[in-house]
C-alpha cells in the first residue's frame, strides 16, 4: 500500500466505495462521479502510479481479461461499451495508481474532449 493513494485507501476498506468485484489481485467499484449510467473503475491490489510504469504483462492482461468479465455481469456486452485508461496531466489522470474506467450503459461520443 502506498501512503497516501485514494485507492490503495479504497482497497484498505479506509475509504468506503460500492463494490462491484473482487479477487485476490483486482478489485472493482462505482466511480464516485459517473461520466455514464455504468461507470466502473478496475483497480490492481498493487499499488501501481500510473499505466506507463507497468512492467508486469501478466497483471495488465488480467486486468483486461478481468474488466471484460465485469462488462458482461453489468450486462454491457450486448450494445457495447468502452474501456479508457488516463495517464498523466493531459490525459487527464488525476488519481495516480492504475486503474481502467468501465463506461457504459448509453451511446458514447468520439472523440472523447
Ligand atoms: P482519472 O481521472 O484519474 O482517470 O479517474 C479517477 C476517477 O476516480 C474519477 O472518475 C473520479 O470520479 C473517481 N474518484 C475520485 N475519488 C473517488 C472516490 O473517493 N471514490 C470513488 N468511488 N471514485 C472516486
Ligand atoms: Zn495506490
Amino acid at each position: 500500500m502506498a501512503e497516501d493513494c485514494l485507492f490503495c485507501k479504497i482497497i484498505a476498506g479506509e475509504i468506503p466505495s460500492t463494490e462491484v468485484y473482487s479477487d485476490d489481485e483486482f478489485y472493482a467499484f462505482r466511480d464516485i462521479n459517473p461520466g455514464a449510467p455504468t461507470h466502473v473503475l478496475v483497480i490492481p491490489r498493487q499499488h501501481v502510479a500510473r499505466i506507463t510504469d507497468a512492467e508486469d504483462p501478466e497483471l495488465i492482461g488480467k486486468l483486461v481479461l478481468c474488466a471484460n468479465k465485469i462488462a458482461k455481469q453489468e450486462g454491457l456486452t450486448e450494445k457495447g461499451f468502452r474501456y479508457v485508461i488516463n495517464c498523466d496531466e493531459w490525459g487527464g489522470q488525476t488519481v495516480f495508481h492504475i486503474h481502467l474506467h468501465i463506461l457504459g450503459g448509453r451511446p458514447l461520443a468520439w472523440p472523447p474532449g
